[in-house]
């Protein structure tokens, strides 16, 4: 579980903001779910015999005895809330989007955390493959907007309530006279969750299902259908995709349209967003028969893409030096007025030599210096140097707070140190 400490926290409130600002633009509303849920609601909608409800989630007991799970993802949370507020009944369409702290007790690596952030999103009521398209446009211009350029769409389908049984039934024949290669895990999943099998990371078991039958071949009519004029919608908008019919996902409720948004930058944590369509998920949990789709981003590693570009901490517009206690009252009064104007204002704080002073607003990266001693409180007029072309000019003390405000947001407000 990671501190997120000033200097990387500029990033992560700008992969919000733009999420907040995309987002919107799309018809969707952020709400707000707690970070605990009955334990059940996870078993029942991940799946039982998924990694995160086997060996994942972070359970407790309560004073009361009921079991308690700290989220291990958004999407449960968000339908119970649904299902909770009967939503279906204020829209036929709910778009709701999420973004806080998921908890998954995994072994820590690169990318890998046991507290970690995800921004979701949901879309409610709506089965054509056009709101597949929306969604994955909606994530295309997301990665557009935060300028992460290295990651490829892969989409699937898995079919549904039809035809995947009779998929599985197919690659659990395939797996059976394979199971010698496979990890324990995965001789384990070949009974309980054998789809699991080709999303396993382990080498061996990849490479001793290379051939394995592909989902996509035995689709119902209806599955099929849906998932090429999915196809057709993105080709339309011009939106790149790769299919993969061995993307199977961890999360037991998913049908038809899957996806992930991968990159080669994160070693095997690969994949940066993930998602698809859960059209049996609210009925389930015992609401209505509406479909949903969704995906969730891992913020963490969107910092990790980010890398070198880390958005900078804002610079101070103006930064007040002071000489003389006459002069250094006036300033701190006149700083306090500016922030109150909107600016980014700064001083030092403690008694320091003018040379300190100006060495710490350098540090700072200000935009402009605002020197006053005694002399200038006297004659009423203080000094302004603008840091960028090292120009001093006079300034006259009567109005300086507009006259301020004016110049500063006139110039650029963001920089780098
Ligand atoms: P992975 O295959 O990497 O374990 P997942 O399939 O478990 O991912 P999802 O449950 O689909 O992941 O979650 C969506 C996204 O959340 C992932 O694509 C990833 O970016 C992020 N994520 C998942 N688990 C973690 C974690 N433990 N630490 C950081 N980010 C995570
Ligand atoms: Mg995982």
């Amino acid at each position: 579980m990671n501190d997120i400490l000033p200097g990387e926290v500029e990033t992560w409130q700008f992969l919000e903001s733009e999420a907040h600002r995309i987002f919107q633009l799309y018809g969707f509303a952020e709400v707000r779910v707690p970070v605990v849920e009955k334990t059940e609601l996870f078993c029942r909608s991940i799946g039982e015999t998924t990694d995160i409800v086997e060996k994942e989630m972070y359970t407790f007991s309560d004073r009361s005895d009921n079991s308690l799970t700290l989220r291990p993802e958004g999407t449960a949370p968000v339908m119970r809330a649904f299902i909770e507020h009967k939503l279906h009944t204020l829209d036929p369409l709910s778009r709701l989007y999420y973004m806080g702290p998921m908890f998954r007790y995994e072994r820590p690596q690169k990318g890998r955390y046991r507290q970690f952030h995800q921004i979701g999103v949901e879309a409610i009521g709506v089965d054509d493959p056009m709101m597949d398209a929306q969604i994955l446009a909606m994530l295309d211009h997301y990665f557009e907007a935060v300028d992460i350029r290295n990651v490829e769409l892969h989409i699937n389908s898995l079919g549904c309530k039809q035809c995947r049984p009779r998929y599985r039934e197919t690659l659990t024949g395939y797996l059976e006279s394979r199971l010698r290669s496979l990890c324990a895990d995965c001789q384990r999943r070949y009974l309980t969750n054998p789809l699991r099998v080709l999303d396993c990371k382990v080498p061996a078991c990849q490479e001793a299902t290379v051939d394995a039958p592909s989902v996509l071949d035995l689709l119902c009519d209806d599955c099929d259908t849906h998932f090429r004029q999915l196809q057709a919608h993105l080709h339309k908008l011009g939106i790149v995709f790769t299919i993969n019919a061995r993307m199977v996902r961890g999360l037991d409720y998913y049908t038809k349209t899957t996806f992930e948004m991968v990159t080669n930058q994160l070693g095997s944590q690969n994949a940066v967003a993930a998602g698809g369509r859960y059209d049996g998920l609210i009925q389930d949990l015992g609401g209505p028969a509406l479909p949903g789709i969704g995906f969730a981003m891992g913020v963490e590693r969107l910092v990790l893409m980010k890398g070198d570009q880390r958005i900078a901490p804002p610079r101070p517009q103006v930064f007040l030096a002071a000489l003389g206690d006459a002069a250094t009252d006036e300033a701190f009064a006149l700083m306090t007025r500016l922030q109150r104007l909107g600016l980014r204002a700064e001083m030092a704080f403690a008694g320091k030599s003018l040379k300190a002073q100006m060495r710490r607003a350098g540090k700072l990266g200000a935009r402009f210096v605002l020197i006053l001693g005694d002399e200038e409180l006297a004659s009423g007029q203080a000094q302004l140097r603008d840091m960028d072309d090292g120009s001093q000019t006079p300034i006259a003390l009567e109005g300086i707070g507009q006259a301020l405000a004016a110049r500063c947001l006139a110039g650029p407000a963001t920089g780098s140190r």
